[in-house]
């Protein structure tokens, strides 16, 4: 057997492994993560390595392969870095892709930017006073002040960075405050013990009855030494996070460390401000735009034991804790947990290897867990603690599904309901605030009968077609093809066509209608320096505006009391939308912007929009029943056979060639046909057909089992190995969101 072996963990030197031969007497002592001595160069000095993969193929002669020398001692710090390395190998081996790459999405770049020294702010005067300096900046229109000087009276002693960061300040502005005497700033290069017992900065509540169920059962399991996965399915406002800081504080009273996943844009100053105000400074976090320096230096800190909880996005996880004792993934069923680049991996199932490899326990949390999460319950992967009360008791919205071709034959032909015009209109007199949401439009959009509701869907996926140039429609999964017709082919009405709206017209429209609206919009083109996404939400919840109008971007888990009324425009965007999970993705998208409904205490209402109000993630979202939408869900996977009943590997073929492409996808599909038990569907071309110029075609692949894809993967890289790729490249998906 021989090993391959990284030799040093700097970025630069990943690019290469070494082979080495496990010698007898250390065979089955080694495995991909082992921390080993070899001879290294022409004198033969001996040297470290990280062993990332064993094979019985020798790479280069046999004689020219030396042995490994020994086991090299583990020190405190490597010991972390071995397991990484092995979760990069198990990566590797489940999402295809080169070693390197999975290496590099594990570790750091090694980076010679000093160690920041890390920098706390303290209001320097009580609340009191600080409400009334607060009050004049706001008369002198120092806005940026007052941000700064608000934010700390809702939590005091909060990371610089990530003031200036989340309240969009800069250093200046913080100097000036520190000049004035308002604040104080804490420069601490050594970081304080917690005291997690000792909680001034009152981050406790009482947890209710549900609450307290849930933290025991995991705390029960952690007693007997068990890490477990937990799904907390727990509707909007039902304390999740609440439930998260205990189990944390039980983690660290056990000398472990807690890894917290949030996506990006729920990453919120108030999220992390909540985690910041419990445990102090031994809380950091991450976030996508970190340069390379800073991250390495959160790395530092992580191994050096100098923090206890990490919070950020998916690449969080790789956070270097010896002692993991949780990894939580708050809003689990999100899309943005799933890697865009190779190695696509979800954060969820490498969460999963993580927890298995340390002991650690991971924690799904979602009001709509997404139907993989759900079955592993179901089957009793996980266990499932159900939080079924909003905690501060508040109701859930009305919800009112408006049938859109009854409005037709009733004349209305514009983009709101009657009844949606009529709540715009109460809810302008009333000064309470609305938010319009509209899906953003699909890349190839399906084609739709306004009249009847009929949708042209592939015979064989049961997925909406796309519509091309020249009157085609494509399955994407199958290459299944067929005509647009010139009228429905059930009610032969002639308002067939794609559905084109966007946010822009309904601005617009929204503005003939109500020209003393004040109206904000919140889409790709308003967001697209950085900062503008936080400005839009802050405005809004300052009320300088009636009607926040946006595309999925504004129904994530922010708070806006005044909000009484939420419309989604066109439901059947997302419900059409040509892949399996649309259902999915348009129950999630009901139930969360339901969620901003009346989140305080008066009643919310929302609108739902629709030509297929008889779809069942439509009823079940409005009626928010999770357990209605899954049953139905389930069936319709199950009949198709797509995940998570069966696991389907997407093989993406690009080349700027699109025969060669072709070809490839061709060669690829023939592996896959080799194999009996694996269905294997096209090649057909991918919904994004053509991207820059280059070509992509696809390859769906399912099977019961997952392993045997990850084989098929490795024989599908390997004949391309042996017989060449041309200009093409290619890309493994493994149960594509
Ligand atoms: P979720 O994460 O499920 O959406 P949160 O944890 O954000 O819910 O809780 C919603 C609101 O209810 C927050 O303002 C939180 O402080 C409050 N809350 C949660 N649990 C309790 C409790 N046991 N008692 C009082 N307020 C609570
Ligand atoms: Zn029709
Ligand atoms: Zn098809």
């Amino acid at each position: 057997m021989y090993a391959d072996i990284i030799i040093e963990i700097s970025h630069e030197k990943l690019d290469r492994p070494f082979q080495y031969r496990i010698p007898e007497k250390l065979e089955g002592s080694i495995e991909p993560g082992s921390y080993v001595e070899v001879p290294f160069g022409k004198g033969g000095r001996t040297i470290k390595g990280y062993v990332v993969n064993i094979t019985d193929k020798a790479e280069i002669e046999e004689e020219r392969i030396k042995d490994i020398t020994a086991l090299a001692v583990v020190s405190k710090g490597e010991e972390v870095k071995s397991s990484l390395i092995a979760l990069a190998a198990w990566m590797k081996h489940n999402y295809g892709g080169t070693l390197i790459q999975s290496l590099k999405t594990v570790l750091p770049v090694r980076s010679t930017v000093k160690g920041k020294v890390r920098r706390l702010v303290y209001l320097n005067m009580d609340i009191k006073d600080a409400a009334a300096v607060h009050a004049e900046m706001i008369q002198k229109h120092q806005v940026a002040r007052a941000r700064v000087l608000a934010g700390l009276m809702d939590e005091d002693g909060a990371d610089a960075t990530l003031i200036c960061d989340k309240l969009h300040v800069n250093n200046t502005v913080l100097n000036a405050l520190e000049k004035a005497g308002h604040i104080r700033i804490e420069a601490n290069k050594e970081y304080r013990k917690p005291d997690i017992f000792d909680d001034k900065k009152s981050g406790f509540v009482d947890l209710n009855i549900e609450q307290q169920i849930a933290v025991r059962t995991v705390q029960e399991d952690m007693d007997r030494g068990e890490g477990n996965t937990y799904l907390v399915h727990g509707v909007t406002g039902s304390g999740k996070t609440e439930v998260y800081i205990e189990i944390i504080a039980d983690v660290i009273k056990r000398g472990k460390q807690a890894i917290v996943l949030i996506p990006e844009i729920s990453l919120t100053y108030q999220t992390v401000m909540r985690f910041y105000r419990r445990f102090g400074e031994r809380v950091s976090y991450m976030h996508s735009k970190l340069s390379a320096g800073e991250r390495y230096d959160q790395w530092e800190r992580a191994s050096k034991g100098l923090i206890d909880i990490m919070i950020g996005p998916r690449s969080a996880l790789f956070t270097p804790f010896e002692h993991l004792g949780v990894i939580i993934i708050d809003e689990e069923h999100e899309g943005s947990y799933k890697a865009e680049n190779m190695p696509r991996y979800h954060a969820r199932e490498v969460a999963l290897q993580r927890a298995r490899m340390s002991g650690a326990s991971v924690i799904l949390g979602s009001a709509t867990p997404s139907v993989d999460s759900y079955y592993r319950a179901s089957v009793g992967e996980y266990k499932l603690i159900e939080l079924k009360n909003r905690a501060k008791g508040s109701a859930l919205p009305k919800v009112d599904i408006i049938d859109m071709r009854e409005e037709l034959v009733r004349g209305n032909r514009s983009m709101f309901s009657d009844r949606l015009r009529e709540l715009i209109e109460d809810r302008l007199n009333a000064h309470r605030q609305i938010m319009l949401f509209l899906n953003r439009r699909g890349f190839a959009g399906f084609v739709s009968c306004r009249k009847c509701g009929y949708v042209y869907k592939c015979p064989h996926c049961d997925v909406s077609l796309s519509a091309h140039k020249n009157g085609k429609l494509l399955c994407h999964y199958c290459g299944y093809e067929t005509r647009l017709e010139k009228t429905c082919p059930k009610c032969s009405s002639k308002l067939i066509g794609g559905m084109k709206a966007g946010t822009e017209k309904v601005e617009i429209e929204l503005k003939k209608l109500y020209p003393e609206a004040r109206i904000l919009r919140m889409d790709g083109d308003t967001t697209k320096n950085k900062g503008d996404y936080d400005r839009i939400l802050k405005d809004f919840s300052d009320e300088k505006a009636d009607i926040l109008v946006g595309t999925q971007m504004i129904v994530k888990g922010h708070d806006f009391p005044k909000v009484t009324l939420v419309g989604i425009l066109a439901a059947d965007m997302s419900l059409y939308a040509p892949n399996y999970r649309s259902q999915e993705r348009t129950f999630d998208l009901i139930t969360q912007a339901a969620g901003r409904a009346g989140r305080d205490r008066e009643e919310g209402a929302v609108v739902i929009q629709t030509y297929s109000p008889d779809n069942y993630s439509i009823i079940a979202g409005g009626a928010q029943d999770y357990t209605a939408f899954y049953e139905q869900e389930f069936s319709y996977r199950k009949l198709l056979a797509y995940p998570p009943l069966e696991h389907m590997l997407k093989v993406l073929i690009e080349s700027p060639d699109e025969a060669e492409a072709g070809d490839y996808a061709e060669k690829a599909a023939s592996v896959g046909r080799s194999h009996k038990e694996v269905e294997t569907i096209g090649p057909a071309d991918d919904v994004l057909s053509k991207l820059k110029d280059i070509y992509r075609k696809t390859v769906y692949i399912k099977c019961k089992e997952y392993e045997t894809l990850a084989v098929i993967k490795d024989e599908i890289e390997e004949e391309r190995r042996r017989n060449g790729i041309g200009g093409s490249r290619i890309q493994f998906d493994f149960d594509p969101l």
